[in-house]
């Protein structure tokens, strides 16, 4: 069997921030990023791609918003729903067209796919991601007085709503997954960290929070028993004493080496923090190697040629 590498495309990198979030430049970016994942596959580098949202569902949001009064607003778990699709259909295009002109004829889905999170995580009692447009603190509490959602003040720009992130406990759609992956098919699965669902009595339901797809990749890559998790960002890698002149990227390091750095408080909550909590969770449990480095740098990241690689202690050069 080839190599088979769980990749993660960052939402951020897909929707860059100074960038117009425009459909347009969403479908260019992933054309792009999927040149580079074609040419894996075509070296025979075994794929299953998962994404990131975050852009994406915060400007659903922003419409919600906006159009309050107009017609109901979409629930968090509908959102996830709405990115894996789009998201999905233009990276699925790209790959299967990027794959034709190699010479490669593999058909690839872009799977809706649900991921179950505990009802009792700790995430439900305190919200902590924000999500969406910001308000003043008279807005934000007007909008909790009525539409019951957690609001906190995040620095300078004022107020955002709150959301439970909790952990990432079962891809409930790995059988199709697998299946998908027996019949030939290269699957992109688990966008946005998968639509978050919670079992309540006899039936699974979808829930307003969001899953870090950082974590819900290295679930997935744990689950399909991955021999390597990269998670593509708009970054060249992780960087110790980042933004300061002591600024020093890594490249080769081992798992302790890595937590001891995140110990250390290097890494901020909402970006590099989970990236790095994710690879190493996945290097503890899969005893295989995690990278994290550029999204147009995809193919060297994957080859530990570029990016910042985690490696088992006990296999430094892996
Ligand atoms: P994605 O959409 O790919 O998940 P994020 O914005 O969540 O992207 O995370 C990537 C960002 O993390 C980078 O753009 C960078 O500004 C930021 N970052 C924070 N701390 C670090 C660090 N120690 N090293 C590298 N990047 C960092
Ligand atoms: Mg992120």
């Amino acid at each position: 069997m080839a190599r088979l590498v769980v990749i993660a495309l960052g939402g951020n990198a897909i929707s860059p921030s100074g960038g117009s979030g425009s459909a347009a430049e969403q479908t260019r970016n992933l054309w792009s990023s999927m040149g580079q994942v074609a040419g894996l596959v075509a070296e025979g580098v075994d794929v299953v791609l998962t994404h990131g949202n975050g852009p994406q569902v915060g400007a659903i949001l922003i419409k919600n918003e906006m159009a309050r009064d107009v017609v109901p607003a979409v629930p968090l778990d509908w959102c996830v729903a709405n990115t894996q699709a789009t998201i999905g259909f233009v990276a699925a295009t790209a790959l299967e067209h990027h794959l034709r002109v190699r010479g490669v004829d593999r058909p690839v889905v872009p799977l809706v796919s649900r991921v179950r999170v505990d009802d009792d995580d700790p995430a439900f009692a305190e919200p902590t991601k924000p999500v969406g447009p910001w308000f003043t603190a008279e807005e934000a509490e007007d909008r909790a007085a009525t539409d019951g959602h957690v609001y906190g003040p995040q620095g300078d720009r004022g107020w955002r709503r709150l959301v439970p992130s909790p952990r990432p406990r079962e891809s409930l759609d790995l059988p199709a997954i697998r299946l998908l992956r027996d019949q030939g098919a290269i699957v992109i699965a688990n966008g946005g960290g998968g639509i978050p669902m919670a079992r309540r009595g006899d039936r699974l339901e979808g829930i307003e929070a969001v899953i870090d797809k950082d974590l819900g990749a290295a679930l997935l890559a744990h689950e399909l028993d991955a021999d390597g998790l990269v998670v593509l960002t708009d970054v060249r890698g992780v960087a110790v004493d980042f933004g300061t002149p002591d600024e020093h990227w890594l490249g080769r390091v081992t798992l302790s080496e890595m937590r001891a750095h995140a110990d250390d408080g290097q890494f901020r909550a909402g970006s590099m923090g989970p990236k790095v909590d994710a690879v190493c969770r996945f290097v503890a449990a899969s005893d295989a190697p995690a990278s994290i480095g550029a999204l147009d740098e995809a193919a060297a990241v994957v080859h530990g040629e570029a990016g910042t690689r985690v490696v088992p202690d006990d296999r430094p050069d892996g």
